[in-house]
Formats: C-alpha cells, sequence, structure tokens
C-alpha cells in the first residue's frame, strides 16, 4: 500500500517533483518556507502542513529538496523541523544538492532517532523536475530504496544507487565538475563562431548530435543564442555547487583544475549582481573578456 508521502521545499525543482507525485495519485502533504507557493498543490489535491514538523509528523516518507546545506539543516533540525515530528521506521530522501560530510552527519542524527535516510541528489535541471525525466543518485540502504522506488519513479527516469550515505552527493559532484565544464566549453565555442561570421543555430544543430553533444550546448545552448537568461538553475546555486566541489577535491587532495576557474568566473558574475540568472549566463564573463556579445538570435 502506499505510504504518506511529505514534501519539503517547492522551489524550481521541488515544485516539479511534487506535482509529479501528485500527478501519480499518491497522498501528498507539502510545505514550503514561503507559504503562498503551496496554494497551487492544494488545489491540486495535496494538503498544506503548517512546519517541516507537522509533514513529518502526518507522513511516513517525507522528502526535501531545498537550496543549501545549513537549509536542510535548518529543515531537518531547525525549530519546528522535521525531526520534531519523525519517529523510528519513517524514511527522510533528500533531493538537495549540499556538503557530502555534512549528510553523513545528519544521517546520524536521524539514525539515532531510529530514522531511515537516503541522500538522493537529482540532475536533469527544470525540465527534468517537470517532465518526471530526473537522473536521482542515491547512497544509503537498497532497501529503503526499494520502499522509496514508487515515488523515486514518478520523478525520475534513471534512479542509481551508488554507495552508503553521502555517495549521492559525491556522485552529484561529478556530475556538477562535468556540466560546467560543458558549459564553458559550450560559451567559448559559441563566441568563436560567432566572430567565424557563422550562423549560430546552425552551427549549433550541425555539432550537437556529434562526439562534441552535451545536455548543456542543446539546451542552454539556444538559450544563450536567445539571450533568455531566465534560470533553469541560478548562477548562484551552481557556485554553491562548485564551492561543494572545491572543497571536497581540497580535502581530498585533487586539483580541480577548470572547476576552480568557472567558480572563479561564476564569482564575478555575482559580484555584478547577476546570481540570479540561469548558469548558462557563464557567456557574460567571456564575452567581457572577449570584448563583444553574442548577438542574439
Ligand atoms: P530554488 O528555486 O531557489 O528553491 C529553493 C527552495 O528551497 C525554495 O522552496 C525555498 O523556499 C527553499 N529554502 C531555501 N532556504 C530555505 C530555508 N533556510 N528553510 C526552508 N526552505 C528554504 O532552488 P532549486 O533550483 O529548486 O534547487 C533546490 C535544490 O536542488 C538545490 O540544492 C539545487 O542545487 C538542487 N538542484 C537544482 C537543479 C536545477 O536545475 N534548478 C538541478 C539539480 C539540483 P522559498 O520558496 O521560501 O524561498
Amino acid at each position: 500500500m502506499a505510504e504518506k508521502i511529505g514534501f519539503l521545499g517547492l522551489g524550481i525543482m521541488g515544485r516539479g517533483m511534487a506535482r509529479n507525485l501528485i500527478k501519480a495519485g499518491f497522498d501528498v502533504t507539502v510545505w514550503n518556507r514561503t507559504p503562498a507557493r503551496t496554494d497551487e498543490f492544494v488545489a491540486a489535491g495535496a494538503r498544506a502542513g503548517e512546519s517541516p514538523a507537522a509533514v513529518a509528523r502526518a507522513c511516513d516518507i517525507v522528502f526535501v529538496c531545498v537550496s543549501d546545506t545549513p537549509d536542510v539543516e535548518a529543515v531537518l533540525f531547525g525549530e519546528q523541523g522535521a525531526a520534531a515530528g519523525l519517529s523510528a521506521g519513517k524514511l527522510v530522501v533528500d533531493h538537495s544538492t549540499i556538503s557530502p560530510q555534512a549528510t553523513r552527519a545528519f544521517a546520524e542524527k536521524l539514525s539515532a532517532l531510529g530514522v531511515r535516510f537516503l541522500d538522493a541528489p537529482v540532475s536533469g535541471g527544470s525540465e527534468g523536475a517537470a517532465k518526471g525525466t530526473l537522473s536521482i543518485m542515491i547512497g544509503g540502504a537498497a532497501e529503503d530504496i526499494e520502499r522509496a522506488r514508487p515515488y523515486l519513479q514518478a520523478m525520475g527516469k534513471t534512479i542509481t544507487h551508488v554507495g552508503e550515505q553521502g555517495a549521492g552527493q559525491m556522485v552529484k559532484l561529478v556530475n556538477q565538475i562535468l556540466v560546467v565544464g560543458n558549459m564553458l566549453a559550450a560559451a567559448e565555442a559559441l563566441l568563436f563562431a560567432q566572430a567565424g561570421g557563422l550562423d549560430l543555430s546552425k552551427a549549433l544543430s550541425a555539432v550537437a548530435g556529434g562526439a562534441a553533444g552535451s545536455w548543456m550546448l542543446s539546451n542552454r545552448g539556444p538559450q544563450v543564442i536567445a539571450r533568455d537568461w531566465r534560470p533553469g538553475f541560478t548562477i548562484d546555486l551552481q557556485q554553491k555547487d562548485l564551492r561543494l566541489a572545491l572543497r571536497a577535491g581540497d580535502e581530498m587532495g585533487v586539483p580541480l583544475v577548470a572547476t576552480s576557474l568557472i567558480y572563479n568566473l561564476y564569482r564575478t558574475l555575482q559580484q555584478q549582481g547577476l546570481g540570479s540568472e540561469g548558469n548558462h549566463a557563464l557567456v557574460k564573463a567571456l564575452e567581457h573578456l572577449a570584448g563583444f556579445e553574442i548577438k542574439g538570435a
């Protein structure tokens, strides 16, 4: 029998994920820090909880998707946090991208209450969240993943058990190193194409299906060409993920040469007040260096 589901955090990602759980017919209770965001979910058949604690009290499995490590900590262990409503046997699934080390500490604190925990960060952007096609990389026990699987399948297509608690977050950082490297290459290539007098859309469709193809090139390249900086994923959150990757790399003694460069390019954009634009606005840092802009379609 389906369990009672709670969902905490209805931002760009959480909104699409919670919608898909409701659409699949599950019994869903939502909570968001800014309460007005819950209205559309109540209209769609969900319940709204007063606090994370109230949601945790009412539900068997609590999904979380908020911004950063301190935000997950606040939602789980702050005043009226989920921990106050959790009891032995319940399961928390964290879809946020946060510190792997903090994740292991949160899992231990919950374990002391008899509460199970999976770190299950996602990839696939706002599009994947809306369509239910996310890639979900999970750290934790296999039996907890089996328990969560029907709900995960409503939100994602590729569900991969990658290791113990914390391993999901480590794989997500691997993902982010790849994402920003692809975005930097796409931005540099588009500027090069423009300087060469090429039709950017034609150049993009000529290369996107070959060895140079990437999700960032296919999905964010056209947005760059249209100078559409609306975020699927904000620069502020992208910068946060690179900070997490650099910190973990530092602890392991691994040089992250390209990632640290891109981290600093994003920092320059934040300093210009562009933190809420999409991560593809990385091209603006290169435009500044090049002294010209992508003309736009
Ligand atoms: P977002 O649109 O900025 O939404 C953030 C959500 O977190 C909002 O619901 C916000 O509540 C809530 N929140 C933030 N701080 C909080 C706090 N201290 N206490 C309670 N709630 C808090 O972000 P998003 O794009 O959905 O990203 C959410 C997570 O998914 C992040 O960890 C991100 O790195 C990860 N992610 C995002 C993408 C993407 O493409 N967007 C892809 C993969 C993974 P309010 O509504 O009150 O502000």
